[in-house]
């Protein structure tokens, strides 16, 4: 393959992609610098294990990228992203220039904020939830943690109520915590009753 001419538009091109695959490899020893550095060991753990995946993966998106394919980098975290999502997420993505990752907790963060005081999205102890209704005498298979039982307080509305079928949809990532503050308290069934008996 001949090297295009300085100057031209073809030129250009090749270097607006050496330069892609240098950042697509680039952030991977960066993010390795920050794994290096991170104290808490379960944090570190999962890091670890990210920057696994994107080893796995990288000598396909390098050829790609390499072939002049769809790629930017997260305005959040840096990440690479070619969005090689279905609909509407691809888009999206494109739009919001965000990963997949920063995109899903920015959507969240989002419904947090939109949400009434009564709003159904629970945060607690920076882990986001949400109840899907008690069911006494539901399959425990299909219920949240398997059926066990939960004994809520919503801080921003003061309601108290029981369920066995939380859901949950992860650790909020640091970096999104302080727009997304804890709204609701897990209480043990002693806790629980101290509060249902001071308000009888
Ligand atoms: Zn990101």
């Amino acid at each position: 393959m001949s090297k295009p001419a300085y100057g031209t538009p073809e030129y250009d091109e090749q270097m607006r992609i050496n330069s892609n695959c240098y950042k697509v490899t680039n952030w991977g020893k960066e993010q390795m610098a920050k794994v290096v550095c991170m104290d808490d060991r379960n944090e570190r753990l999962k890091a670890f294990q990210d920057m696994t995946n994107y080893l796995s993966n990288l000598h396909l998106m390098v050829r790609n990228v390499g072939a002049g394919g769809y790629v930017h980098f997260c305005k959040h975290c840096g990440k690479p992203e070619q969005a090689n999502y279905q609909e509407p997420t691809a888009s999206r993505l494109k739009a919001n220039g965000l990963c997949f990752h920063c995109d899903f907790w920015h959507e969240k963060r989002t419904a947090y904020n939109a949400q009434s005081r009564a709003g159904r999205m629970l945060v607690m102890k920076g882990w986001v939830y949400g109840d899907s209704g008690d069911q006494p005498n539901g399959n425990k298979s299909w219920l949240g943690f398997g059926g066990s039982r939960w004994y809520l307080y919503q801080i921003t509305t003061g309601k108290l109520w029981s369920t066995n079928n939380l859901m949950c949809a992860g650790d909020v990532p640091a970096d999104y915590l302080p727009g997304m503050p804890d709204n609701a308290v897990a209480l043990t069934l002693e806790q629980f009753e101290l509060a249902q008996a001071g308000r009888s």
